[in-house]
């Protein structure tokens, strides 16, 4: 005998209630975003393998090891996207968007795939709403997507959101940072692991994200970013801070932030709910002046963040909106010869009139069929048998308040309606 088929390892399937969830905070994603001016791009799943390599870096987790990469039957490498940054730039310059007015506010919702390790919260394929602002230099675009962002999760039920907030600064800032911090974590590169050694090279600013306890310690005495920065860094950042105080967005200073990502630039964040307890974040960004002209298009600077929609679901409030569940529809049950095509027609005639409705397709008794209704969770049942239908009439039963009434067709749905 075959073998029973299973979904691909590190993928989940989300059932209809699961599901409603996700899309109802979605619907809150568009609505909020619409409402800052940003319109949706939808990107493929599928890009050339080189964009990722180009826009993400080679020497990124994502990249050196974590991408779905294949070869196409013409032998073309293509790679399942693992975020939408560079897929958004991408299309940017293809499109030729820089002859739209600027800056362009993009938004996009979807799934991502990366071959991590499955664990709680990890997945294979998991997903991210995200945003794009391009062609605004800052810091006042990135004070505008961060209330966005606040308002976003404020909407979907969180609570005492905190922007933790850090500047990587400008080219200059960070290589003179990077010559300090090599040059401080050098003398102890013994005590770094394997992963820290080689970024010692390739990205020493990475071995300031470092999960590793030892590493931690290492680093608390190690020189801050903040204290590299040209002035005009400093400038901008002064510029952020001081625009999300107009705003009222509460921040707090973490100086060791640094986004996995090697194009990162000013301004980068993280959002926390100090009500989760869990101090893992729900969404990341920042800004990344430096991507679009490296993947070939013009010189334009950009700022953005992804949510992760997995975790962003996982931590929902108790108390969100978007757990509420639809009223379950009316259940159209008909008896006798009439079953089931007098259900079928009488439930379009409910929805034609605004109701939702569905019709119970036969194959068991009136009895099964009501217990089923009771057990959806629906308010009404309408009953049709033979004198009904032939007397133009309908029985409405209302399981909530325990009574019965028959009248006639046309008047079910505002019946309905007014009682609901
Ligand atoms: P990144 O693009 O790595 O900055 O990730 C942005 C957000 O996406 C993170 O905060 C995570 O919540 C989420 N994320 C990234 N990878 C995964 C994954 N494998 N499974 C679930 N969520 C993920």
């Amino acid at each position: 005998m075959a073998g029973r088929l299973r979904g691909v390892k590190g993928t989940r399937d989300l059932l209809p209630e699961e599901a409603g969830v996700w899309a109802a905070v979605e619907a809150v994603a568009r609505r909020v975003f619409t409402d800052y001016g940003y319109g949706e791009i939808r990107t493929p799943l599928l890009e050339d393998t080189e964009l990722f390599v180009r826009g993400v870096g080679e020497t990124t987790d994502i990249v050196g090891k974590e991408m779905y990469t294949f070869d196409d039957k013409k032998g073309r490498s293509l790679t399942l996207r693992p975020e939408s940054t560079a897929p958004v730039v991408r299309s940017f310059i293809q499109q030729g968007l820089e002859s739209r007015p600027l800056p362009q506010r993009l938004f996009y919702i979807g799934p991502h795939f990366r071959y991590e390790r499955p664990q709680k919260g990890r997945y294979r394929q998991f997903h991210q709403i995200g945003a794009e602002l391009i062609g605004d230099p800052g810091p006042w675009g990135d004070a505008e997507l961060l209330a966005m962002l606040v308002r976003f999760l404020g909407e979907l039920g969180y609570e005492e959101l905190v922007v933790l907030l850090n500047t990587v600064g400008d080219d200059a800032s960070r290589a003179a940072y990077r010559e300090t911090l090599r040059a401080f974590l050098e003398p102890v590169r013994d005590r770094l692991g394997e992963d820290s050694r080689r970024r010692l090279e390739t990205n020493p600013l990475r071995i300031l994200d470092s999960k590793s306890p030892a590493e931690r310690e290492l680093l608390s005495d190690a020189p801050r970013l903040v204290d590299s920065l040209s002035p005009a860094s400093r400038e901008h950042f002064d510029g952020l801070r001081g625009a999300l105080e107009r705003l009222g967005l509460a921040y707090r200073l973490e100086p060791r932030l640094v986004r996995g990502l090697d194009y990162y630039s000013h301004g980068v964040f993280e959002i926390v709910s100090e009500a989760l307890g869990a101090q893992d974040a729900i969404v990341g960004g920042g800004r990344y002046d430096g991507l679009m002209r490296q993947l070939g298009g013009p010189d334009l600077p950009a700022t953005g963040f992804a949510i992760g929609e997995d975790r962003l679901i996982e931590a929902l409030p108790e108390a969100s909106p978007c757990r509420a569940r639809p009223a379950a529809p009316v259940a159209v049950l008909a008896a006798g010869a009439v079953a089931p095509l007098a259900a079928l027609e009488l439930a379009e005639l409910l929805r034609g009139a605004g109701v939702a409705a569905t019709a119970d397709l036969g194959g068991r008794s009136v009895r099964a069929a009501l217990k089923r209704a009771d057990r959806s969770g629906t308010r009404f049942v309408v009953l049709l048998g033979d004198d009904e239908l032939a007397a133009g009439q309908a029985t409405l039963r209302d399981l909530a308040a325990g009574d019965q009434t028959t009248l006639g067709r046309d008047q079910l749905a505002a019946r309905i309606k007014e009682a609901s």
